[in-house]
């Protein structure tokens, strides 16, 4: 499968030749793409939305394209522009200044925009949480970060821990009627009426934090990831190269706006393109999802394996009914995106999804395939100019092509996180070998600088002396023909000796029974090797992923362990 190729879709791509731009690219070269020429000097709203919105032929490019329940709002850049700037107004005028928290606790909606663009205009950190966050988990993060006030909706307001209510100094509504829950509960709109759409926005030290995340929690706790203004490099640059954006593209990146992706490549990566964010609202249905890309003419369709994991799941009927010409690059993100995955959406849509690898911390995708370049299908792709990766053994010394170690970054780059909230060790962990970024993930590079993804380091797989990752299992588990999704674990029960066991969900209408878990035990021993001996197979209706969709690996090792979280 290393050998695989698929020729690549487009050669004259904003990225034409990789090697060419790889080895000329300089960051300080791509400011040059900013009006602001200072490096140290920036903010990042005056070249997202300012920049086009005093442009009187671009100022009503739309910018942002939200549809809930059928109805649709667009958003231009000048309207973007005269929303944040009276939000900034009203947020000064609430006391709020440089280095503040505010936290956005609301569904899909353009209210979530507004927030992080006025934010930004003032130095205040925006912190976008998921919809669905629990009490417990709220009221971990707000003790953390201390915001000074929380935009959320009435719908939502139960789930914030009354205590934690009592530390905000405001609490925000996008619209009524209001609970009267708390004395400075106010509608945001109301507020921000009476001031003016012209706000006089200043320039920040680069490091100067925009934004807060905490990460999905596939392998631990969620940690609290800042990030700064000068990120607008990476965004535009990876934008531009990796998901071939261009003025007046209509990029539809589909994922929650509280996970990183949604918030770089669902806002400020297009709005610096000059290009349109699409945001649905609904819930995921595979019709729905066909008809969103044929009605708005989507370009650029930005999203995860696991979506493209259904729309194959649903059959072939639907596929053929919509049109989707106006399709020309796809991208997935956040988990292997599998061969079987590649093929099947080559033969229904025509072109080639391209798989990229970023993580919270690095704020841009790092690794990509680019429309320009042959895909070799199973691999995450190279690194974006400007980003120097390898893999690296535990001492800190790169390994040759096709040695399994760890990926790392060689530092810096401009997206790269600038802290981890309130955590100076667990930041500095990721540095522990001089001059590289430590990702956690597992890979390998092959002789021609593909990187394939392994695994994360927690989840690698003794068998003997050998290392596995658990990815190569999983790929062989779903070549079964009843098998749907995979996940393997492994415990040491001896020295040296793994208890190797895997979980599984079924295609539907196919029965669990014992006979069918020794056939898929056999049938991996066959497809892989005689070595892997998964010594027990458990079926699952549901596999536990994380709220951006990722498997949840420590979820089961936790299940296995009988205990009840890690
Ligand atoms: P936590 O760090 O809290 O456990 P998380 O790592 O899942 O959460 P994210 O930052 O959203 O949170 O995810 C980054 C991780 O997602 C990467 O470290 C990698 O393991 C995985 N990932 C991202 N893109 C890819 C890809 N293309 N192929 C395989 N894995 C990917
Ligand atoms: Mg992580």
């Amino acid at each position: 499968m290393l050998n695989a190729r698929i020729q690549a879709q487009n050669p004259e791509a904003n990225l034409k030749s990789y090697d060419q731009v790889y080895n000329t690219f300089t960051w300080s070269d791509s400011l040059k793409s900013f009006t602001s020429q200072d490096e140290k000097r920036v903010n990042i709203v005056k070249e997202a939305i300012d920049r086009w919105a005093d442009h009187p032929q671009k100022q009503d490019k739309p910018a942002l394209i939200f549809e809930k329940n059928g109805s649709i709002r667009t958003y231009s850049f000048l309207d973007l522009k005269a929303i944040s700037c009276r939000w900034a107004n009203a947020l000064i005028n609430h006391g709020f200044r440089y280095g503040d928290r505010l936290f956005i606790f609301l569904p899909p909606c353009p209210e979530i925009y507004f927030t992080l663009l006025a934010c930004a205009r003032i130095g205040v950190v925006f912190c976008p949480l998921f919809a669905s966050l629990g009490f417990d988990e709220l009221e971990e993060r707000i003790n953390d970060a201390k915001p000074r006030a929380i935009i959320t909706c009435p719908d939502m307001v139960e789930n914030i821990p009354g205590d934690a209510i009592q530390s905000l100094t405001y609490l925000y509504f996008t619209n009524g009627p209001l609970p009267g829950i708390f004395h400075h509960e106010v509608l945001i709109r109301e507020v921000a009426r009476p001031f003016s759409t012209e706000f006089d926005t200043p320039l920040f030290d680069s490091k100067t934090p925009l934004y807060l995340l905490y990460t999905s929690g596939s392998t631990g706790p969620p940690k609290g990831v800042v990030h700064g203004h000068c990120d607008m490099v990476g965004h535009l640059i990876t934008a531009r190269y990796c998901l071939d954006l261009d003025e007046g593209s209509v990029l539809w990146t589909d994922c929650d706006p509280a996970w990183v992706t949604g918030t770089v490549y669902g806002a400020f990566a297009p709005w610096l393109c000059c290009a349109a964010s699409l945001v649905l609202a609904d819930p995921f249905s595979v019709s729905t999802c066909y008809r969103t890309l044929e009605f708005h003419k989507v370009s650029v369709w930005y999203n995860t394996p696991g979506t493209i994991a259904k729309l194959k799941e649903s059959g072939e009927d639907l596929v053929h009914r919509y049109d989707f010409s106006s399709l020309k690059h796809v991208a997935t993100v956040g988990e292997a995106l599998i061969p079987e995955l590649i093929y099947w959406f080559r033969q229904h849509f025509k072109i080639t999804p391209h798989d990229t690898w970023w993580m919270t911390e690095t704020g841009m995708i790092c690794l990509s395939n680019f429309p320009s370049m042959d895909v070799k299908p199973g691999s995450m792709g190279k690194p974006v100019p400007g980003i120097e990766a390898a893999i690296i053994d535990e001492n800190g010394n790169p390994l040759p092509p096709m040695t399994m170690g760890e990926l790392a970054i060689k530092v810096p780059w401009p997206a790269m996180m600038t802290a981890i909230w309130q955590d100076e060790k667990r930041y500095r962990k990721y540095f522990r070998h001089k001059g590289w970024f430590l990702t956690g993930d597992v890979a390998i590079m092959n002789d021609e600088g593909y990187f394939y993804h392994q695994g994360r380091m927690d989840d690698m797989i003794k068998v003997d002396v050998k290392l596995v990752g658990p990815y190569e299992i999983e790929r062989a588990l779903r070549r079964h023909p009843s098998v749907s999704e995979a996940a393997v674990i492994s415990r040491t029960i001896r020295p040296k000796k793994v208890f190797l066991k895997a979980f599984v969900t079924l295609h539907e209408g196919v029965t669990p029974c014992m006979r069918l878990k020794r056939e898929i035990k056999s049938f991996v021993k066959a497809d892989l090797s005689p070595e892997i001996d998964l010594k027990e197979i458990t079926i699952l209706d549901r596999m536990p992923k994380t709220r951006s969709g990722k498997l949840m690996r420590r979820s089961l090792r936790a299940m296995e362990l009988g205990v009840s979280g890690i």
